[in-house]
């Protein structure tokens, strides 16, 4: 009965938060310039009572939006994310590719309905908690630049989650899901920059010192570094800067370096990755400097939360879709060639993972709380590529808005089921504190590592403007 009510609250209040996701997703920020997406969330909770901490972990666009009642415990936060991805504009609701600004930011993974979500979630459950004289506090992290995977470690080391007894954690899926225990992959993010002479490359290259040839040698460095790696590494990088012209010889180039790998492994990798830039510096006698960015954890997914997320998923059951929807859906993987099944999508409880290559900065709240992704359908089934023009053009359609109330339900019910069934978040915290102390968390940032601010800026600003004329009022 109380289940009945939250999700009727989340019925009641969607359209509101379906106006605010379209909204962000014509916004599409890129990573620590989502300006105008964390505002509109921000306001949102603001006006719903929430108070708000901006500027979380030194970074102008994090926010933390808390309200309790009564005692205040448990502490349950929801994780929310809303930036876009670069090159992948895309018209909503159109099943061929076609930007609405070519070259510009899209949301290619949907992010615009997740943190929504969590607020539409956060919002609903408040009313429950008030009407039912509930003990809690309901936190939301919003948390910037999850495709740079960020804001985590950072909000981590500024203390945000102090105090946090479980984290619901969501993402756009392919399916209706969860997962508990170890998946994905851990990361370090860092450029590299090497400073070499100019000279004429035809008239006194004698004088120079490439800086390119030195970004060059490291990346055969770490190519051959990788025979001897075991095979969960991933290791990839791209020149962002290596010369402007050839008959100059350049003095300063710089590579952009992802590596990862299982967690335990990382640390030693790192080493060996920055001896192929020591090596390649003395090589071309030129000098460098390491730019740390992040680095971030394996998810270690709690798996009492993972269960008691999916019996709630089984219990929200699959949006109900419009023969115009299954239509659009058909068209679309007909025109990317894979088999036209339309919005199937599948309610599962994923308990062994394989092993992945991606990575979350999520990671690294598995390891300072309880934590569990719930993955609400919105992309189209049928194995499609992550960050593509197929989830932008579904991004603002009702496909987008019935797995945001879908998820929404989701959240809002497991937090529902942890207020009223205490042995639950018991057996959870249980196996976070057994788990814990097994895998005591060491963030990965160096001490003096700061968030990149500005690193997408000057993309941004290229595009802003002619994607504002676009922009929808929430
Ligand atoms: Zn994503």
């Amino acid at each position: 009965m109380e289940k009945l009510t939250v999700s009727t609250a989340i019925e009641r209040m969607q359209e509101k938060f379906f106006r605010i996701s379209d909204a962000i997703w014509t916004y599409a920020e890129l990573a620590l310039e989502e300006y105008k997406s964390s505002k509109l969330l921000a306001d949102t909770l603001e006006e719903a009572g929430f108070t708000i901490e901006t500027g979380v972990g030194g970074m102008p666009t994090a926010f933390v939006a808390s309200w309790g009642n009564g005692t205040g415990k448990p502490v349950i936060g929801f994780l929310a994310e809303y930036d876009a991805l670069p090159m992948l504009s895309q018209k909503g609701g159109v099943p061929v590719h076609d930007p609405v600004v070519p070259g510009a930011p899209g949301h290619g993974c949907g992010h615009n309905t997740m943190g929504t979500m969590q607020a539409l979630a956060v919002v609903a459950l408040k009313e429950f908690v008030q009407n039912n004289g509930l003990d809690c506090t309901l936190k939301y992290f919003g948390s910037p630049a999850e495709e740079m995977l960020v804001s985590r470690p950072y909000m981590i080391r500024a203390g945000a989650f102090k105090g946090v007894d479980v984290v619901i954690d969501c993402h756009t899926g392919d399916d209706f899901s969860v997962a508990g225990g170890v998946s994905g992959a851990g990361m370090y993010s860092f450029i590299v920059t090497f400073k070499g002479k100019t000279a004429h490359s035809g008239g006194d290259p004698w004088m120079g010192r490439s800086a390119a040839d030195a970004v060059e040698l490291m990346h055969a460095g770490t190519e051959r570094m990788r025979e001897h790696t075991p095979v969960t590494q991933r290791t990839h990088w791209v020149t962002v800067e290596g010369g402007e012209a050839p008959n100059v010889v350049p003095d300063r180039a710089t590579t952009w370096y992802f590596i990862r790998d299982i967690d335990e492994n990382l640390p030693d990798r790192y080493q060996w990755v920055l001896d192929c830039a020591k090596g390649a510096a003395l090589m071309t006698q030129t000098t460098y400097e390491v730019k740390f960015l992040t680095g971030c954890h394996q998810r270690h997914s709690n798996t009492a939360l993972a269960q008691l997320i999916y019996e709630n998923i089984q219990a929200v059951g699959l949006p109900e879709y419009t023969a115009e929807e299954e239509a659009f859906a058909k068209a679309v993987q007909k025109n990317e060639n894979v088999p036209q099944t339309g919005l199937n999508y599948r309610m599962r409880l994923v308990t062994d993972m394989p092993y992945r290559g991606g990575s979350s900065d999520v990671g690294d709240v598995t390891l300072v709380a309880p934590c569990a992704t719930l993955r609400f359908p919105m992309r189209f089934p049928g194995n499609l590529p992550g960050h593509h023009w197929t989830v932008t053009t579904a991004g603002n359609t009702s496909i987008a808005h019935k797995g945001l109330s879908a998820g929404a339900k989701v959240a809002a019910l497991t937090a529902c089921d942890l207020l009223k069934k205490p042995e639950r978040l018991e057996a959870i915290r249980k196996e976070f504190d057994e788990y814990s102390s097994e895998h005591p968390y060491k963030s990965f940032l160096p001490d003096d590592a700061e968030p990149p601010l500005g690193w997408n800026a000057e993309l941004m600003a290229k595009y802003r403007g002619k994607m504002e004329e676009f922009y929808s009022e929430p």
